[in-house]
């Protein structure tokens, strides 16, 4: 029940009302037996031939008798007769053709030509008269027909109503739910693509869910101008950092170039150089990323010959692989195009081939593997490193996340931004990445890029 929708919740809550009110309205009639049907026939029946008496006087020598006597009310037929048994008035049902004798204040019931009947006469005397006998005539066969022509419209009629009430109801809550499903469908796609641009839509309307809508899209406008300040924040600041950081490092390169410098202080000095390149590295990454948000930051696609790239950068690679003795062994397709920003997929392969040699093994491998089938292009860094435990996996993600400071401990340059940088480099090329790692046996990160067919 938990599981189910509030609009299906709803359905089901009124479904179930109306169903026993069927239940309910049908253990009525059902209960309403035969017998008192026929009871309230006899009573009917009793009671128009007491009236029928109005109809008949002796006015100035002569009997009178209404024609209303002829009319038929609630399928009785009323028929007047003297004291010797002779009809003289009124009507008998066409299909009555027995010849009843009078007997009265009795209630008789016969059967002719399949109908049943119930006949009741009444005599007495008319004022200045004599005797006369009102009979009455109804078919007990109609009123047990029409009883059963109602149960069974009943029994068929009540299920199709829950059903048409459930059917119009559903319907009805979906509309009146639809801003939720909205709100629902943009929240996701808010957290999908971290976009807090976007809106609910919202017809037109003063309810409870159009309000609730309408605060929800207040709250995203504020939410973003929150954002869209810190995003600005971060990038004046890192912008600003640029130039002391420059300064630092220009003063630092001087300062080593002067030979009268003694031992001691050419190492302070190249400690404090160190150490404002790593300030720079990190101020531009956080600049770059920054500006990625911001979406400031210019991809500048063209088509490259993208095994070239991926070579190069493997062998750059190699001389920090080499310090750990790591050999680098490379898997790559020859002459892949791809519509891509050179730079950044740079940064990406650079990105991700040393941190499998930080986090690699002494003496351990790294693979670089590209290849197409066509559609998409598909790069590798395989490593048989320290792996990462799946505790962490989640958020190797996030910025400035670091699995744990020990192990990068002596990766001078770990910031925890180079993954959200090749996370960013893949999604600004329309590509996915993923992460598969074994903690101690090492790690495989692959990400896929739109063929150039695809681009
Ligand atoms: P860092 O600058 O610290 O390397 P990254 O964003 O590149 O930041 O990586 C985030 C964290 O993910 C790292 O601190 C490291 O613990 C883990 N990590 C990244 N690549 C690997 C890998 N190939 N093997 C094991 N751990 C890795």
């Amino acid at each position: 029940m938990k599981k189910l929708s509030v609009k299906v919740k709803l359905t089901l809550l009124y479904t179930f009302f109306m169903t026993l009110i069927s239940v309910v309205a049908l253990g009525i009639l059902f209960s309403i037996s035969n017998t008192q049907i026929l009871a309230s026939v006899q009573r009917q029946l009793e009671e128009s031939v007491e009236k029928g008496f109005r109809y008949v006087e002796w006015d100035d020598g002569e009997l009178e008798i209404d024609s209303d006597i002829m009319e038929v009310e609630n399928n009785i037929y009323l028929s007047v007769y003297d004291k010797n048994g002779q009809l003289i008035y009124g009507r008998i049902p066409y299909d009555f053709n027995l010849d009843v004798e009078i007997q009265n204040q009795q209630l008789r019931n016969f059967t002719s030509n399949g109908t049943k009947w119930y006949v009741f006469d009444s005599t007495s005397e008319v004022f200045g008269y004599e005797e006369v006998t009102i009979r009455g005539i109804v078919s007990v066969t109609n009123e047990e027909n029409n009883f059963a022509v109602l149960i069974k419209t009943s029994v068929v009629g009540l299920p199709l109503l829950v059903l048409l009430t459930a059917i119009i109801g559903y319907r009805f809550t979906s509309r009146a739910l639809k801003p939720v499903d909205n709100m629902i469908k943009a929240v996701q796609d808010i957290c999908e693509n971290e976009d807090l641009s976007k809106r609910v839509s919202i017809d037109f309307g003063q309810d409870e869910i159009h309000r609730l809508g309408l605060l929800f899209n207040q709250m995203l406008t504020q939410l973003e101008e929150v954002f869209e300040r810190e995003k600005r924040f971060t990038s004046d600041v890192s912008h600003e950092l640029r130039t002391p950081t420059t300064v630092i490092l220009s003063h630092c390169e001087a300062l080593l170039e002067e030979d009268t410098l003694q031992e001691e202080e050419r190492k302070e000095i190249e400690v404090i150089e160190k150490k404002a390149r790593n300030m720079a590295q990190l101020v531009s990454q956080i600049l770059m990323l920054s500006r990625a948000d911001r979406e400031c930051l210019p991809v500048n696609l063209e088509e490259i010959d993208i095994s070239e790239l991926t070579e190069m950068v493997a062998e750059e690679q190699e001389e920090i692989a080499s310090l750990k003795n790591i050999s680098i062994q490379t898997e790559i397709e020859k002459n892949i195009i791809a519509c891509v920003d050179e730079t950044l997929m740079i940064r990406l392969w650079v990105n991700l081939i040393s941190n499998a040699i930080s986090y690699g093994r002494e003496g351990g491998y790294v693979k670089v593997r590209l290849f197409t089938d066509g559609k998409q292009i598909t790069g590798q860094v395989e490593d048989n490193g320290i792996g990462i435990s799946n505790e962490h996996l989640a958020h190797i993600w996030e910025r400035f996340y670091r699995v744990d400071q020990a192990r990068t401990a002596g990766q001078e340059s770990s910031s925890g931004l180079g993954l959200p940088m090749v996370k960013w480099i893949v999604k600004a090329h329309g590509g996915t990445i993923f992460v598969s790692s074994e903690e101690g046996k090492g790690t495989i990160f692959t990400f896929h890029l739109p063929g150039s067919n695809e681009s």
